[in-house]
């Protein structure tokens, strides 16, 4: 275990093995935006779901933004499961999007689901990748984006531009 911690700390070291939050929160606001085209709900709380859903899978990783906040939660689920392990993963994903439905609240879970898939997918552009079908395959879904990296400020401005294209065309 404390091997596995290592390797895995050394390895965030070295690649930043993570996105920006910044760049997941706008990658989650654009993937929020072509959602909501599909469900006839509360923009506003959707967005907001979206908008969480988009930054909480790095909780599995302490030094990131939300890990920050969460304090020994974060420190507690890195040191049990590892940065981009389940956390990562779309079973994860989908057990939490049960989770809010279970409980009744299906706008909130499906915007937290949009914003999950979007850093999900935001994840597997980077470097360091990304294992989505964790634990059913451990095969590691990678790009060649480098965290906060010119192509990484590249990528945050396209999807900015993106979002702006969208509330201009649809309206908000
Ligand atoms: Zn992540």
């Amino acid at each position: 275990m404390t091997d596995f911690w290592l390797r895995n700390f050394l390895n965030n070291l070295i690649l930043l093995n993570f996105m920006m939050y910044r760049t997941h929160l706008a990658f989650g606001l654009l993937a929020g935006l072509i959602a909501i085209n599909y469900f006839n709900t509360n923009k506003y709380i959707f967005i907001a779901a979206v908008l969480f859903g988009s930054i909480f899978a790095d909780i599995d990783e302490s030094g990131s933004y939300i890990g920050k906040r969460t304090g020994f939660l974060s420190w507690a689920i890195e040191f049990l499961f590892g940065h981009r392990g389940i956390f990562h993963s779309l079973l994860l994903a989908s057990l939490l999007f049960l989770g809010f439905v279970a409980f009744g609240y299906v706008v909130l879970g499906a915007g937290f689901l949009v914003g999950y898939v979007s850093h999900l997918i935001a994840d597997a552009l980077t470097v360091g990748g990304v294992r989505m079908f964790y634990p059913f395959s451990k095969h590691v879904i990678r790009g060649f984006i480098r965290t906060d990296g010119l192509l990484e400020r590249i990528f945050f401005i396209l999807v900015l531009f993106a979002i702006v294209y969208n509330v201009i065309k649809t309206g908000f």
